[in-house]
């Protein structure tokens, strides 16, 4: 039986909270071991250690503003995720990040939390969960002055070029890899690349309740993504990695454990 641990839940959207037990159960159930809860504002990341607190044994958690949310950034944020970043469960510092799609927060005050964020977690020693989309040069641009003082960083949902893959290889980030690879359609440029990420460099999650594998048979009548589909990706990445399911899992596991120190 392989053993997961999924690396991205957000496990406060209220579609998988409404639910949680049996998300937990099947979770099991599917090898999905252990799960990293993802903090993506004050809010959610009191609720990510709150669920952690109820499953010890299963959820640790990030705590963190999500680019999306960087707007929220106010006088106390950075004492809240510092006091909440002391928890003994939390194992990260994050989501944070960039993300030009489609601005939610400006992009002035996403580059101000991110740096926010990349300074607490060089102080506190801890790893950072980032975010990048449509944003690949100026995200390279203001890890690099950090990247000495930060320890480990992973770029979670991974969907970026070949260019961005080398970009991240070279500044030493894991990367994550979600369902994205499971997409016939968009995902096929990442079917390629996956090839080229090192052993000891990549991580699995599904980010759910976000990306829906697509090669689930037969399909789930409902798109909530949930952790007890993490295999599903697993077996896409080691189809084009042309590795056994045993062996990535085995690595993949390892790597989970090493990044969040689990
Ligand atoms: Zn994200």
């Amino acid at each position: 039986m392989i053993e997961l641990i999924d690396i991205g839940v957000n496990l406060t959207n209220k579609s998988l909270l409404q639910d949680v037990d049996a998300v937990m159960q099947r979770a099991e159930n599917a090898g999905v071991k252990q799960m990293v809860v993802t903090g993506t504002s004050v809010t959610e990341s009191r609720q990510a250690i709150g669920l952690c607190e109820r499953f010890p044994r299963q959820l640790v958690s990030t705590c963190g503003i999500h680019p999306h949310l960087a707007s929220e950034w106010d006088a106390s944020s950075l004492g809240d995720l510092e006091a909440m970043a002391q928890q003994q469960c939390v194992h990260a510092i994050g989501e944070t990040g960039l993300d030009f799609n489609r601005n939610y927060s400006p992009p002035a005050a996403q580059e101000f939390a991110f740096q926010q964020q990349m300074g607490l977690a060089a102080s506190l020693k801890m790893p950072l969960f980032c975010h990048q989309r449509d944003a690949h040069r100026r995200f390279v641009e203001m890890l690099g002055e950090y990247r000495d003082q930060l320890s480990r960083l992973v770029v979670h949902c991974f969907t970026d070029n070949r260019e961005a893959l080398m970009d991240y290889l070279d500044l030493d980030c894991y990367i994550g890899i979600t369902g994205w690879i499971c997409d016939e359609r968009r995902g096929l440029d990442l079917q390629q690349l996956v090839k080229l990420i090192p052993d000891q460099r990549l991580l699995l999650e599904t980010d759910a309740p976000y990306l829906l594998p697509r090669n689930i048979e037969p399909k789930p009548s409902s798109r909530i993504n949930e952790p007890s589909y993490l295999p599903h990706i697993l077996e896409k990445v080691a189809f084009h990695q042309g590795k056994s399911v045993e062996l990535l899992a085995r690595q993949c596991l390892h790597n989970s454990r090493a990044f969040f120190a689990i």
